[in-house]
C-alpha cells in the first residue's frame, strides 16, 4: 500500500478500505524504521499526524472527503506551519515555533491531508545537496553514500524511499527538479506566480517559488490542485481562476512540438545522462511527439546572473534575523552591535553567509550598476530567449541535472562546482517559467536520471500531460531504491 499512487490511495480511504489513522500509521512506520538512515525528516509529529488523520476519518465517514483527504504528506521545513517547529535548516531557527500557517499549509489542512512531518533541506534552501542543512545531510535512498541532491534534499528522499506518498519543496534556482532527478522522483517547480509564497521563508523572493515532490505526474496534478491559487496576502500571485491540472492528462502527444534547447546537449552533460534523456525523447517520438532544435543564446550565463540576484535578495531578506526579534540570540555580547554580529555568525552556516556577503557586495554603492543591475538585464534577455524558442516549440526538454547524484562531500569544498549542478534548470526560474522533472532512466551506479520538461508560463497543464503520456509508456517511476520496502 505504500507504494500506491494518491488516487489509488484516495479510493481506498474513501470506500473504508483502510482508515486516514492506518494509513498514518503505516507511513509513521515506515519514518521510524527507515529514517534513521535517511535523515530525510527535521521533525516529525506522530500525535498531531494521527489527531488530523482522525479528523480526516471523521471528515471522510461524513462523506465530505476531498481528493487529499487521510492522506499523510511532508512540508519541506520553510513552511510556516502553526505550532510546528519551522527551522529552514537552519540553526537561526532550530527553535522556532511557527505561530502562522503559511497559504500553503492552510491548502493542504483545508483539503484534510494529514501533515506527518517537516523535511530536511539545505540552510535556506541554499545548495543543491542538503548538506548545508544544520541538521546534517539528508541522503539519497538509492545509495545512502550519496546527495539526495538539495534543497529540497529530504521531501525528495522521503518520497523515494515512500516515507510519505507527497511532499512539498521550492524551487528557486532547481531545488525541486534537481533532487527529483537525483532520486527518481516526479517534481514540479510551477509558473512564478502561481503558489502563494505567503508563510515561505523568503530566499530571494523574485525566484522563490512553491511546488510538490511525488511518484508520477498524475500525483503532481493533485498536489497542485491543492497547493495552486490566487492569496492576496502574497503581492506577486496571480488572479486567475481556479484549474484542474488533471484535465489534459490523457490526451494523446500526436502533434506536440518538443523543443531541444541546443545548448541544452553539450559536453557538460554527463554521458550516461544524456543517454536516457535521448531515450526518453525518442519515446515521446514514439507517442506522436515532432522534436525541433530551438536555441537559448543566453544560457551560459544563466548561472552567474543568479549568483548575483539570488543572494542580492537573499541579503536583503535574510536582514530580519538580527537577534532581536526572533531565532537565534548570541548568549553574551558587549553591546548591541555585538549582539548582532554574534547571532548572525553563530546561527548562519557558511554557504548562507558566503550569500549574505556576496549580496551585500554587489548591492552596495559603486557596484550596483556594475553587478546587480547588469543582470537583472541579462535576465531579460535570458527570458526573451525562452520566449523565442517557444515560437517553434509548445514544451522544452533536456536534462534536469548535468550528472547523477554526487557522493557527499564530494563538491563541498567548490562552491562554483555545487552552483553548476543547477545549470539546466535556473534558467526556469530566472524567466519565472514552470518546470518539472520525471525519472527517465538509470546512469552511472544505477542511479536515477530524470527528465525535465519546460512550459510556457501557465502551461503546467500540458507539462502534467507530456509527463503523464511517458509514465504510461514507461516504468522508470515505479522503480523503488533497493531495500525499501
Ligand atoms: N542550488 C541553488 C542554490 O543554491 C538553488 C536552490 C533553490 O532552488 N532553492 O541557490
Amino acid at each position: 500500500m505504500f507504494d500506491l499512487p494518491l488516487s489509488a490511495l484516495a479510493a481506498r480511504l474513501r470506500d473504508r478500505k483502510v482508515s486516514s489513522e492506518e494509513l498514518t500509521r503505516l507511513f509513521l512506520g515506515r519514518i521510524a524504521r527507515l529514517d534513521p538512515g535517511l535523515n530525510a525528516f527535521i521533525t516529525v509529529d506522530e500525535d498531531k499526524a494521527l489527531a488530523s488523520a482522525r479528523a480526516a476519518d471523521a471528515r471522510l465517514a461524513a462523506g465530505k472527503a476531498e481528493a487529499l483527504t487521510g492522506i499523510p504528506i511532508a512540508h519541506k521545513d520553510l513552511f510556516c506551519a502553526k505550532g510546528w517547529k519551522t527551522t529552514c535548516g537552519s540553526r537561526m531557527l532550530a527553535d522556532f515555533v511557527s505561530p502562522y500557517d503559511a497559504h500553503v499549509v492552510e491548502q493542504f489542512d483545508r483539503a484534510g491531508a494529514v501533515l506527518v512531518g517537516k523535511a530536511n533541506m539545505d540552510e535556506f534552501a541554499m545548495g543543491s545537496s542538503n548538506e548545508n542543512s544544520f541538521f546534517g545531510p539528508a541522503r539519497n535512498p538509492w545509495d545512502t553514500t550519496r546527495v539526495p541532491g538539495g534543497s529540497s534534499g529530504g521531501s525528495a528522499a522521503a518520497v523515494a524511499a515512500r516515507l510519505v506518498p507527497a511532499a512539498t519543496g521550492t524551487d528557486t534556482g532547481g531545488s525541486i527538479r534537481q533532487p527529483a532527478s537525483h532520486t527518481g522522483t516526479a517534481g514540479i517547480r510551477p509558473t512564478y506566480g502561481a503558489v502563494s509564497r505567503y508563510g515561505m521563508v523568503a530566499f530571494a523572493s523574485s525566484l522563490d517559488q512553491g511546488g510538490a515532490l511525488g511518484k508520477s505526474a498524475e500525483d503532481l496534478a493533485l498536489m497542485l490542485n491543492v497547493m495552486a491559487g490566487f492569496d492576496e496576502r502574497d503581492s506577486t500571485s496571480i488572479e486567475r481562476p481556479k484549474e484542474d491540472y488533471a484535465r489534459d492528462l490523457a490526451k494523446p502527444l500526436a502533434g506536440l512540438r518538443v523543443g531541444l534547447p541546443k545548448q541544452y546537449f553539450t559536453a557538460d552533460l554527463s554521458a550516461d545522462v544524456a543517454a536516457c534523456v535521448n531515450a526518453a525523447i525518442a519515446e515521446l517520438g514514439r507517442l506522436g511527439a515532432t522534436t525541433v532544435e530551438v536555441s537559448l543564446p543566453n544560457q551560459a550565463l544563466a548561472v552567474p546572473v543568479y549568483y548575483v540576484i539570488a543572494p542580492a535578495e537573499a541579503s536583503s531578506n535574510l536582514s530580519r534575523f538580527d537577534g532581536v526579534r526572533y531565532g537565534h540570540r548570541a548568549s553574551g555580547y558587549a553591546d548591541l552591535d555585538d549582539m548582532y554580529r554574534k547571532s548572525r555568525a553563530e546561527g548562519f552556516g557558511a554557504e548562507v553567509q558566503r550569500r549574505i556577503l556576496v549580496g551585500t557586495y554587489v548591492l552596495s554603492h559603486g557596484y550596483y550598476d556594475a553587478y546587480y543591475l547588469q543582470a537583472q538585464k541579462v535576465r531579460r534577455l535570458i527570458a526573451r530567449d525562452f520566449t523565442e524558442a517557444f515560437r517553434d516549440c509548445d514544451v522544452i526538454a533536456g536534462p534536469a541535472a548535468p550528472a547523477v547524484a554526487f557522493p557527499i562531500g564530494a563538491k563541498s569544498s567548490d562552491p562554483v562546482q555545487m552552483y553548476l549542478e543547477d545549470l539546466y534548470t535556473i534558467s526556469v526560474n530566472l524567466a519565472g517559467l514552470p518546470g518539472l522533472s520525471v525519472p527517465c532512466g538509470f546512469g552511472a551506479g544505477g542511479l536515477p536520471v530524470g527528465l525535465q520538461v519546460i512550459g510556457r508560463h501557465f502551461d503546467e497543464a500540458r507539462m502534467l500531460n507530456v509527463a503523464h503520456q511517458f509514465q504510461q509508456a514507461t516504468d522508470w517511476h515505479r522503480r523503488r531504491p533497493p531495500g525499501i520496502d
